[in-house]
């Protein structure tokens, strides 16, 4: 059976913010596996509860952007001063970690500020410098004390892998870099100063993160749902989807995962060998109601230690009080894992638990509602030293081939929903230009 056998056109693959956001410049049918569109900025909701997929927040300062969630598809927003803290050492500070380390043992403080002031003599000046991993960029930029108690530990946990196997190129604005007087300042005082791209952020007042997504619904973009595509037939530019139906394209835009694109189509085995190349992490989200009322007052908390399972939690209600039932809390912790690796839910649920009653966030006492565990196969892509040349290499084919990648996964980049919403706006216009050119 092919469902839009006579006319080829522009199919997009992934109803995510970026496949929501090609349809929506630039039209085209989008084809979606899950049974709703939003990919990773879904909300799901249970029992009253509404929770995201790991921590969403739109931090956002492109125009265009707020002014099409915002004005065009009507999103309501509430703006937020970001309250996140690291916990360690039995103590939390202030994110982050390397302009607030007032509080921590002096000993502590004392190691981070010398070894600060140290790398910050050793580097003045030499601003062009190349570093070979992201670990030598840390120990560069913040010296050996501030890498040893947080830098480094954190990102094992978070990307895990060594810092040692990235390089340092998808850090931009991510790591907040704090000037030696703030540091001075961060390590004598509690500061009030923020850092980092979300000290503000907006968040919807209703439907979790989803509303981002809805709102393209809204908007006019119809999905297909339930269409996992199971082969991509290059030469015939044919897709099969598992239900037995097909669709025919002109342009195909991709915005799954790109070694999953490279799992469907027939590829010549160098395409292949990039693809295995390329690393990414998993992410487990843990989401807990609470049968207690203001359980915490603040967004999120980091957790660099090991003995704790999550490398961060945050709690819905700060974001929205929309996001549970009244007089009730909840918790969403983040637990990552190396790519594709399986993790024991049930374990991991109990450990969660235990975690949160050792580090004081939860009491013996307190009555879990309701236990929701989501897991993500594809977390973030890790940018380690072989990602640049693979990706390269798959990109050129594809593209060779009408096939155009796009978003997180499809282009296989650090990429925020705001990125994700502008690289499907892009990618619909070179669509366009491709069916403009008649390129085949
Ligand atoms: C834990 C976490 C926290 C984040 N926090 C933030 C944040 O605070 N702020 C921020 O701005 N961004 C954040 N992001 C990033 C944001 O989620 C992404 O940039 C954005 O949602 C990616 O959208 P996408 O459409 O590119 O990918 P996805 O949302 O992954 O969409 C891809 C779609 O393709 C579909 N698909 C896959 N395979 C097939 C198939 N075979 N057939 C048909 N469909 C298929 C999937 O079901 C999915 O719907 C976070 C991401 C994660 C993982």
């Amino acid at each position: 059976m092919t469902m839009q056998g006579k006319t080829p056109e522009t199919i997009i693959l992934g109803a995510g913010l970026t496949g929501l956001s090609a349809a929506y410049h630039g039209g085209g049918t989008v084809y979606e596996k899950s049974d709703g569109p939003g990919g990773k900025c879904i909300s799901p909701k249970i029992d009253g509860y509404t929770f995201d997929l790991g921590i969403h927040v739109l931090h956002t300062r492109n125009e265009y952007v707020l002014n099409l969630l915002q004005n065009e598809l009507k999103v309501d927003f509430i703006m937020q001063d970001r309250a996140a803290w690291i916990y360690s050492h039995e103590t939390l500070t202030h994110y982050p970690f390397q302009a607030n380390t007032f509080g921590l043992p002096i000993p502590i403080v004392k190691e981070c500020l010398l070894s600060f002031i140290h790398a910050y003599q050793k580097s003045n000046g030499s601003k062009s410098h190349v570093y070979h991993n992201y670990e030598d960029w840390i120990n560069a930029h913040f010296g050996k004390g501030i890498a040893k108690h947080f830098m480094v530990p954190y990102a094992e946990k978070f990307w895990t892998v060594s810092p040692k196997e990235m390089t340092t190129d998808w850090l931009d604005v991510r790591v907040p870099m704090p000037t030696l007087e703030e540091v001075v300042e961060g390590a004598l005082t509690r500061q009030t100063k923020g850092f980092g791209p979300n000290i503000k952020f907006r968040y919807p007042t209703v439907n979790g993160i989803f509303e981002l997504a809805e709102s393209f619904v809204r908007g006019g973009v119809n999905v297909f749902l339930n269409k996992t595509a199971i082969q991509v037939d290059l030469e015939r530019k044919k897709i099969t989807f598992s239900d037995g139906t097909s669709c025919s394209y002109e342009v195909l835009i991709s915005t799954i995962p790109l070694p999953e694109l490279v799992r469907l189509s027939r590829v010549p085995e160098p395409i292949v060998a990039a693809a295995e190349r390329l690393r990414y992490n998993s992410i487990l989200c843990v989401n807990l109601g609470i049968d207690r009322d203001n359980l915490n007052a603040n967004h999120w908390i980091y957790f660099p230690e090991k003995e704790y399972s999550f490398f961060r939690i945050s709690f819905l209600k700060n974001f929205a009080a929309s996001m549970t039932p009244g007089g009730k809390s909840s918790i969403s912790a983040e637990i990552a894992y190396s790519g594709g690796q399986s993790v024991n839910k049930e374990q991991i649920v109990e450990r969660v638990v235990e975690d949160l009653v050792k580090a004081k966030i939860l009491l013996q006492k307190d009555r879990i509602d309701l236990v929701d565990v989501r897991d993500m196969k594809y977390g973030y892509v890790i940018y380690d030293h072989d990602r640049e040349q693979s990706l390269k290499m798959i990109k050129n084919f594809f593209r060779k081939n009408s096939v155009l990648v796009a978003g997180r996964y499809g282009n296989w980049e650090y990429q925020w929903m705001d990125d994700a919403i502008l690289d499907g706006k892009k990618v619909a216009e070179e669509a366009s230009d491709f069916v403009a050119r008649g390129v085949k």
